[in-house]
């Protein structure tokens, strides 16, 4: 029975068009995409030279007799839509008809496959011509790719190295592996298994692409709630506030099992854990919404890597919610509010810090301080961190000294990290850090930088990671990597200090270059004039001139 029908005119027509495959892990994505809308329950990808010479996706799934196999390699067929009003309502990731044969456009491309209930198998190879012949292969779909972009030189010589490449494929693979927690992914890249997932819940999938620490300290979670077209969903993991990153890109999240960098659902996580995270750190987290199908449009990115809601608002606030109530358990996070007008408060000042007093510490996160007839509002783990930059410049063209770390520490990294770490070994070096490979993904750290002799933490390692992995590469490297590194042996939240200690904070960011904001741009310092505070509380009787 053929299932894999071509599309009419008027159907392709609404079809969003435009570029599928442009590098690698393009091809990674569609592949696992049609493998989990054949119900696989196992995926297993292989990789060589960055996919640059081979990409293989094997699974589990239905597979396809040789009927439609042959077919499914042409332009505009698909098994999972049959018209135009079937656009809006899609429940697989694939619809478009276009992954295979635009795959077939710019590579070799051959499909094995065997139908449950067939005896044989079928073997299509798309490479000047077309061939189907048969071929032996349990139930299920094996799809190999090779020889991509050979035949346009202009579009192979614009893709990164083999390892920037890879690092697309394993976060793609990543993402797709912690947002299908109950599928086994596997993914081995020049022979070596990065990632293998057990494909036993969302737990298990943290351990494999992240470590049993953060693992540990995480919960998963799920809600509903009911709208007038049906039922939003929100479920995931949420890593506990204690372990934390310096980029938001640990955040995976996930639309109607579609997994994508999604902005909406990212921020609101993020919004969820609210003051449960520095001002600069963001968490670790698994966020998956599903909606009606109705109420989100998936045909808006050729690629299919946006999708917009209907209703953004809603699912920003059901995530939110989700994950705040998640984390708090208890009702803390609802105390009173009191707001300011923005307007009264001022970034850019004092002048100098030199006539300030320390009233005090609110919530072991500010330093409030008297200056004039100001309230002055520190932040005391940013301007730590101020200090401790303008320190580190100072001595930008010394090497940073290393101290050894005795047992060294062992550092699980996700298989993305991993090849960052192998691309910027010499720059991690020069920053005072010494990493080398343990197994796999598994590195060993022997030497941590200890700036101004304070050894940072070894979980920097993961930031300055990070800012490779976000391409942050300004004209001094270390810039960027000293703003990380600031970071981390700087005052955290919840640190007590003294009225001493902070007495020598402010006096040491007044001597500051930039004292009023931190390495990451935020301020410092908030100050709130004693009239702001009399129209606040509406006091008439005292005047200001
Ligand atoms: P789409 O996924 O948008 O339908 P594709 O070009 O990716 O378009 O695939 C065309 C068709 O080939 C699919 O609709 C599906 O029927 C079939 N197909 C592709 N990959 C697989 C697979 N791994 N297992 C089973 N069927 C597949
Ligand atoms: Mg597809």
């Amino acid at each position: 029975m053929t299932v894999v029908r071509t599309l009419d005119t008027d159907t392709i027509e609404r079809i969003a068009a435009g570029e599928v495959v442009t590098r690698p892990a393009n091809v990674v994505t569609e592949l696992v995409e049609n493998a989990l809308d054949a119900a696989a329950t196992r995926i297993s990808i292989t990789v060589e030279n960055g996919g640059l010479d081979r990409i293989q996706v094997s699974d589990d799934g239905h597979g396809m007799d040789e009927a439609d196999a042959a077919l499914a390699v042409e332009r505009h067929t698909t098994s999972k839509i049959e018209d135009a009003s079937d656009v809006d309502s899609v429940e697989t990731l694939g619809f478009r008809g276009e992954a295979l044969p635009s795959i077939a456009a710019v590579a070799r491309l051959e499909l094995t496959t065997k139908p449950s209930g067939s005896v044989g198998g079928t073997r299509v190879t798309v490479d000047e011509d077309k061939t189907v012949e048969p071929a032996g292969h349990g139930v299920g779909t094996t799809v190999e790719v090779t020889e991509l972009f050979a035949r346009l030189p202009a579009r192979r010589a614009a893709l990164g190295s083999s390892t920037q490449e890879f690092s697309h494929i394993s976060r793609a693979v990543s993402r797709y592996a912690l947002c299908h927690p109950d599928v086994r992914f596997r993914l081995v890249h020049d022979g070596n298994t990065v990632l293998s997932t057990p494909g036993t819940g969302r737990t298990d999938a943290i351990l494999s692409v992240y470590d049993r620490s953060v693992a540990g300290q995480s919960t998963e979670f799920a809600s509903e709630h009911e709208t007038n077209e049906g039922v939003l969903r929100v479920e995931g993991s949420l890593v506990y506030p204690a372990v934390t990153r310096s980029k938001p890109t640990h955040v995976y999240t996930a639309v109607n099992g579609r997994a994508l960098s999604e902005t909406t659902i990212r921020n609101a996580t993020i919004a969820g854990y609210g003051s449960l995270l520095a001002s600069d750190r963001y968490p670790i987290a698994v966020v998956g919404v599903t909606l009606p199908p109705e109420c989100v449009d998936v045909n808006v990115h050729p690629a299919k890597e946006s999708v917009r809601f209907t209703d953004e608002q809603r699912v920003a606030t059901a995530v939110e919610r989700a994950v705040s109530e998640t984390l708090s358990g208890t009702d803390l996070s609802r105390s009173a509010e009191f707001s300011f007008d923005d307007s009264s408060i001022d970034t850019e000042r004092p002048a100098t810090f030199e006539d300030v007093s320390v009233i005090g510490q609110f919530r072991e996160l500010y330093l409030l301080c008297e200056d004039g007839d100001d309230l002055l509002v520190l932040d005391q783990h940013a301007a730590h961190e101020r200090i401790t930059y303008e320190r580190l410049r100072e001595r930008a063209g010394e090497t940073i000294e290393s101290v050894a770390l005795d047992p060294p520490q062992t550092l699980s990294l996700t298989p993305t990290e991993a090849t960052t770490v192998e691309e910027h070994h010499d720059a991690i070096e020069a920053l005072g850090f010494h990493v080398e490979p343990f197994g796999n993904t598994t590195y060993r750290v022997t030497e941590l930088p200890a700036p101004l002799g304070r050894v940072t933490d070894g979980d920097a390692v993961h930031d300055v990671l990070d800012a490779f992995l976000a391409g942050e590469e300004p004209e001094d490297p270390r810039d960027a990597l000293l703003a990380e590194l600031a970071c981390h042996p700087s005052l955290r939240a919840g640190d007590t200090v003294s009225t001493e200690e902070a007495a020598t904070l402010i006096e040491q960011l007044g001597a500051c270059e930039q004292p009023y904001a931190c390495p990451h741009g935020r301020p410092t310092v908030l100050s709130i004039d004693e009239a702001t505070l009399a129209r606040s509380f509406e006091r008439s009787d005292i005047r200001f001139e």
